[in-house]
């Protein structure tokens, strides 16, 4: 059935120790940042910064208050950026991450433009640029421990286990707590399921989460779209299969 992870975000302080976490288990360099009239930091997701927390201000009962946001990739069950993948450079595994296979991507980014939560980031500043994203710390998971961001969090905003497991616990606190939380598990229906899922006391859309989002899978809608680039189009993904092809034996070569 594979892992799942449940952000209940009644508990979130606002810390940022995830964020922080996340960047040293992946090796991501720190950016410069400058203080912007919001508390968010960084402003945007990178490809170095696999997830952030939004600082959220907003008013309950009169009164103004601070919701905490943990964004990163849903690992959606069927997923849309899977699905528009030329070369199978993204894929879904049965543990529940979506892999990344930088030896077989060709830079065509149409991942990006498929991600229903813009999620996927390009290296646009490097030479050799990948695309970058949250990877639900797979080798971790295959190792037995538990996302890094998970580990380190204070406050157990995470809940992480089986899939069947998490949904229950989703289920349960909302039934035991009345009034605490909206009744509105986030990613259990949205673009089919995603393995990462929401809870919160308040409203989702007052948290700038994204309400459109079908509940269908995604990846029918993308196969249609893409059924409809014409053959010039195929041409520059070809065109991009052998840029690939001769940058990723170049790499290979410089690790003998
Ligand atoms: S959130 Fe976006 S990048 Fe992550 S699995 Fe879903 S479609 Fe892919
Ligand atoms: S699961 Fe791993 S890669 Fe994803 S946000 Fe958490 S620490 Fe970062
Ligand atoms: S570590 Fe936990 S409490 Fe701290 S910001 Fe991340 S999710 Fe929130």
């Amino acid at each position: 059935m594979g892992k799942s992870v449940l952000i209940d975000l009644t508990r979130c302080t606002g810390c940022r120790a995830c964020q922080v976490s996340c960047k040293q288990w992946n090796e991501r360099v720190a950016r410069k940042t400058e203080l912007n009239g919001n508390f968010t930091n960084p402003p945007e997701m990178s490809s170095d910064c696999y997830t952030r927390i939004k600082f959220i201000e907003h008013e309950k009962n009169g009164k103004p208050v601070w919701s905490f946001v943990k964004d990163q990739c849903l690992h959606c069950k069927e997923p849309a950026c899977v699905s528009v993948c030329p070369v199978g450079a993204l894929e879904k595994s049965k543990e529940g991450p979506v892999k990344y296979s930088y030896d077989k991507c060709i830079g065509c980014r149409y991942c990006m433009v498929a991600c229903p939560f813009h999620i996927p980031k390009y290296e646009w500043e490097k030479v050799l640029p990948w695309v970058q994203k949250c990877s639900f710390c797979s080798e971790r998971i295959n190792d037995g421990m538990e996302p890094a961001c998970v580990k380190v969090c204070p406050t157990d905003t995470m809940f992480y286990g089986e899939q069947n497991v998490v949904m229950a616990e989703a289920q349960k606190r909302i039934k035991e707590n009345p009034g605490k939380y909206v009744n509105h598990i986030y990613g259990k229906d949205e673009a089919g399921g995603t393995a990462w899922m929401y809870i919160s006391g308040v409203p989702f859309e007052e948290l700038g989460f994204r309400m459109n989002i079908p509940k269908q899978s995604l990846p029918a809608y993308t196969w249609a779209s893409l059924s409809t680039i014409p053959g010039k189009a195929l041409g520059i993904v070809a065109g991009l299969v052998a840029i690939a092809y001769f940058r990723n034996r170049g790499n290979s070569e410089e690790d003998k």
